[in-house]
């Protein structure tokens, strides 16, 4: 599965520190510091896999993603950290737009990870590239709905759902990106009316995360709301009777199976432009675009491989069902970032 290429730049590397022995670089081993906006369990076996491979130890700072880019713009050139780990694609853009990410020309990167799911610099190497998927889906009460047909985000802003409809902040990342995805889709004046059509309909003003608006759909409190799909399994996998039992009250749409798909978002990463492990920073990439390296990504979060024909065995994921996903790539989400914050800006979605 590691290609020929790579046999033989692992060769070289290993016949190189063997012939440096004697230094005290080598004596404390090839090291790779990683900064990481994701911390599941399963996390910890995907990282002790790849040393266990390669020699290379990794050094971890975990923490948000906008603590993780703050501290890196604090940093600047003596930043230590040689690949950056984010979630969502909003934010991999921001992150590309500042100059945070040194492109990586690799074969098997671009061989493994779907165009749509990276991102390209103008010479063709890659800023950064989607490690795993995640949807965002519509997800309503199955008491309280009532004859109204739910099948497309644009549904979300017909006025039978008056009083009905709750979402987070629409100036969060995830909410920035679908708004995206839309407004790349049917330009900005649609979606802006689209935007405004939501706003109109909310049950309360804006306010928590995904899961919040999973619990307030179970209550009742609302009726329809937008969650990412890993929330979702969490509760139908929950040790809690409670949340196993509000999962039980909800019902998932997969936004437009006729039109252009659900939309997808990633958990993605690059090299960092500042980093100094460069060698091991572009094998850690292509490690996490690995067969089994995919298995432990997509199954820590409950997410979808990023790498076409790579199965999990994930049993909640599997209960959701098949759908057909948005293609729209990843840097499209990104470049109608400004146009979707100044969406939500227009119609109040704060
Ligand atoms: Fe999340």
């Amino acid at each position: 599965m590691i290609p020929s290429a790579r046999r033989l730049r692992w060769f070289c590397a290993t016949a190189l520190s063997v012939l440096l022995a004697p230094l005290a670089v080598h004596a404390q081993g090839t090291v790779l510091n990683l900064y990481s906006a994701r911390h599941y369990q399963t996390d910890e076996a995907l990282y002790a896999n790849f040393t266990r491979q390669t020699g290379i130890r990794i050094n971890r700072i975990e923490a948000g993603d906008e603590a993780l880019l703050e501290r890196l713009r604090a940093e600047g050139r003596s930043s230590p950290a040689d690949v950056l780990l984010l979630v969502d694609a909003a934010r991999l853009w921001k992150a590309q737009q500042e100059g945070l990410f040194e492109p990586v020309k690799s074969d098997w990167l671009a061989s493994r990870i779907p165009p749509n799911l990276r991102a390209s610099t103008e010479s063709g190497a890659m800023a950064w590239v989607g490690i795993s998927t995640r949807a965002r889906v519509i997800i309503y009460n199955r008491e309280r709905l009532g004859p109204i047909e739910l099948g497309s985000y644009q549904d979300l802003a017909r006025p039978e759902l008056k009083g009905k409809v709750c979402t987070r902040s629409g100036a969060h990342p995830y909410m920035l990106s679908l708004i995206a995805s839309i407004t790349a889709h049917e330009g900005e004046q649609k979606a802006t009316a689209w935007a405004r059509g939501v706003v109109s309909n909310f049950a309360r003003p804006p306010r928590g995360g995904d899961t919040d608006q999973i619990r307030a759909v179970a209550s009742g409190e609302c009726v329809v709301a937008l969650t990412n799909t890993y929330y979702l399994v969490r509760f139908l996998q929950s040790d809690k009777p409670q949340e196993r039992e509000a999962a039980a009250r909800i019902a998932v749409v997969w936004p437009d199976q006729q039109g252009h798909g659900t939309h997808l978002n990633v958990t993605g990463g690059g090299m960092l432009r500042y980093a100094r492990n460069r060698d091991a920073a572009q094998r850690f990439l292509e490690y996490l675009a690995s067969d089994e390296a995919q298995v432990y990504l997509a199954d820590g979060n409950n997410e979808w491989p990023a790498v076409p024909g790579v199965t999990t065995r994930n049993q909640a994921l599997a209960a959701l069902g098949s759908f057909k996903a948005d293609s729209l790539s990843v840097e499209a989400l990104g470049r109608a970032q400004p146009i979707a914050a100044r969406i939500i800006d227009r119609v109040g979605w704060r």
